[in-house]
């Protein structure tokens, strides 16, 4: 089977995470989460972390020259493999960049999935929000909660909350995303590569959506 280049955007918490995960698990997909390796090198204190970590834990983008250096060295060694891009491209720059380090690896963008979200709906999913430690599963306090408060039922790593998933932060990360995703919409458009999903109608449904759309493109 050819691999497949997937973009998933949309607002934070519209469960772009959580799909990109079940593709990873259901059909062997990488995912690729910008948010996930900076989290990962600011936990770890790298060069990179340092870098990034006053744009993360404020909301704010992490300026585009060090996204895309840090992408582009992922997509080199794994052109051949099928890849779902969870929160990246954010900014056109980024699109535009990840198309021409695609093409030089003779590949390209196969498919562009909105996962949208309305800002109210997000602010009350993200503030319930908690993540593994151990192993980096999500949880909703509202919909999704653990068996035993605080603690990850797959692997009983500590759960905590991500320091940006407050609600000031939150609105500050929806205006951002206003203001420089949005106009993804547009370029993946002209490109005849966009596709829309409803985030709010739950998680299973959007994934068979997710396939469907998937199953469509030639
Ligand atoms: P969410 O989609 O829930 O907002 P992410 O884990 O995707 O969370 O991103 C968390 C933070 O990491 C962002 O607010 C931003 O600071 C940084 N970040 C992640 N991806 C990018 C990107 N493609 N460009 C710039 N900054 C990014
Ligand atoms: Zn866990």
């Amino acid at each position: 089977m050819k691999t497949k280049k997937v973009v998933l955007f949309g607002p934070p918490g519209s469960g772009k995470g959580t799909q990109a995960e079940l593709l990873k698990e259901r059909l062997g997909f990488e995912h690729y989460s910008t948010g996930e390796v900076f989290r990962d090198h600011i936990a770890r204190r790298t060069q990179v972390g340092q870098m990034v970590e006053q744009f993360v834990t404020s909301g704010r983008l992490v300026p585009d020259e060090l996204v895309l250096e840090v992408v582009s060295s992922f997509v080199r060694e794994r052109s051949d493999r099928s890849i779902v891009f969870d929160g990246f491209p954010r900014t056109l720059a980024q699109a535009e960049g990840l198309d021409r380090v695609l093409a030089l690896c003779h590949t390209g963008v196969d498919l562009a999935v909105l996962v949208d979200l309305a800002d109210d709906e997000v602010v009350k999913r993200l503030t319930a929000r908690r993540q593994c430690r151990r192993c980096g599963k999500i949880y909703n306090l509202t919909f999704s909660p653990p068996g035993q408060e605080g603690i990850c039922d797959k692997c009983g790593g500590e759960l905590y909350q991500r320091r940006d998933d407050s609600e000031r932060v939150i609105r500050d990360r929806l205006e951002v995303y206003h203001r420089q995703t949005k106009p993804l919409i547009e370029y993946y458009r002209n490109q005849q590569k966009l596709q829309e999903i409803d985030g709010s109608i739950g998680r299973d449904r959007v994934y068979q959506e997710l396939l469907r759309l998937m199953a469509n493109d030639h």
